[in-house]
């Protein structure tokens, strides 16, 4: 098991790289904790499968170093970093059987034949094939063969990490809930460094204990789930996180007032005259609906009933503007203000949260 160093490290798939448009992956300096289990968040392209495919080696970096336990292992191929990937798609060897798929890591490193038989039992139990361990793996289901996949890549105990890059992709959707389960059952177990990617953040949030959030090319936070819903670092994990996700609006902000489309409001924390492009990020949980005098003017287009509670999407000078309404609680025609929990209200200045002063 090992701390993984990211340093300086960037990657273009251009031969000639010249600016950051060119990055599929922009410089980045990160650690990856021994023994933690790390959710990698973001949507299709902003370059995940690049990075764990860097990490493990099956991609060389165009810039930088990859440090396991600060041993330089950048130019190291796949068989010397011990590191066991899994991959959206199955990898089997059709013409072995199940039981020979799961043993074939351990085979590869001469483990005592008594352990791999018991290993490759649990294995198999963990991934509900104990049925089908002395059938060939050809004529298997796609969703059989990820599940052997997924096997082998949990087999071995004395890996430095384990990768997965959207492992659940072709699992129908009841197992996938018992499959990530089991990937956290053991991460306890043997508490093995992990990188789960996903561009699922519910898959992310429930899986790991460290969410890493990836747009366009950059890590643009690393976080607990509960950091991301409440300090999100760029407004992209504002809305990508969250259901509905954080609410935009453009605003001019002075100390700890904001003016948002003419109407004055008080931020409750001071936050000087940031400069750029300034917006307020206030998720729909931090914010209700109001028949008074105080708040924004909105009017009110939908209310949607979705059983925990109501989302109410409403108007503000053209901008959508979601509010998550508890179930029971009253939504009357006069309600034409929304009103702000100062504690939910974020600053951005260029897509980047401003820190508010400290008094
Ligand atoms: P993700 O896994 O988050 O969907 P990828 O790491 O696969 O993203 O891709 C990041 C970016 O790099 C995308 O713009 C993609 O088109 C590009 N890319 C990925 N693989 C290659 C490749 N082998 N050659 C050229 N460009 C690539
Ligand atoms: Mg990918």
């Amino acid at each position: 098991m090992a701390k993984i160093t990211l340093d300086n490290l960037a990657h273009s798939y251009l031969p000639n790289p010249t600016g950051e448009d060119d990055y599929a992956l922009k410089e980045l300096n990160h650690d990856w904790l021994d023994g933690e289990a790390y959710a990698l968040l973001g949507s299709s392209g902003c370059g995940k499968s690049t990075l764990l495919n860097i990490i493990s080696g099956l991609l060389h970096p165009s810039q930088g170093r990859i440090l396991f336990n600060d041993r330089d292992v950048t130019m190291a191929p796949t068989t010397q970093r011990n590191i066991a990937q899994v991959f959206q798609f199955p990898v089997v060897y059709d013409t072995m059987t199940v039981r020979d798929n799961l043993a074939f890591p351990l085979r590869n490193r001469g483990s005592d034949p008594a352990y791999i038989r018991d290993r490759v039992q649990q294995i198999a139990h963990m991934i509900g094939m104990e049925e089908t361990l002395d059938r060939k793996a050809r004529g298997l289901t796609a969703d059989a063969k990820q599940k052997i996949s997924l096997g082998r890549g949990m087999v071995r105990e004395d890996v430095n990490a384990l990768l997965f890059d959207e492992p659940l992709t072709v699992i129908d959707p009841h197992m996938k809930w018992e499959l990530r389960t089991q990937l956290k059952s053991l991460h306890h177990e043997f508490g093995h460094t992990m990188i789960y990617v996903t561009h699922d953040q519910t898959e992310a949030l429930t899986f790991a204990d460290k969410v890493v959030v990836m747009y366009d090319g950059r890590v643009v936070q690393m976080g607990t789930p509960q950091e991301l819903f409440e300090t999100p670092e760029h407004t992209f994990v504002g809305y990508f996180i969250g259901s509905p996700g954080m609410n935009v609006m453009d605003a001019q902000v002075s100390g700890d007032k904001a003016v948002v489309g003419g109407t004055e409001i008080s931020l409750g924390k001071a936050f000087g005259t940031p400069a750029g492009k300034v917006e307020l990020g206030v998720r729909p949980e931090f914010i209700s609906l109001s028949a008074g005098e105080a708040g924004l003017p909105v009017t009110i287009k939908r209310v949607e009933d979705v059983g925990r509670h109501k989302i109410v999407r409403a108007d503000l000078q053209g901008t959508e503007i979601n509010v998550i309404v508890e179930e029971g609680e009253n939504i009357s025609p006069d309600m034409n203000r929304i009103v702000f929990d100062t504690a939910g209200v974020n600053v951005y200045a260029d897509s980047w949260r401003v820190a508010p002063k400290v008094a």
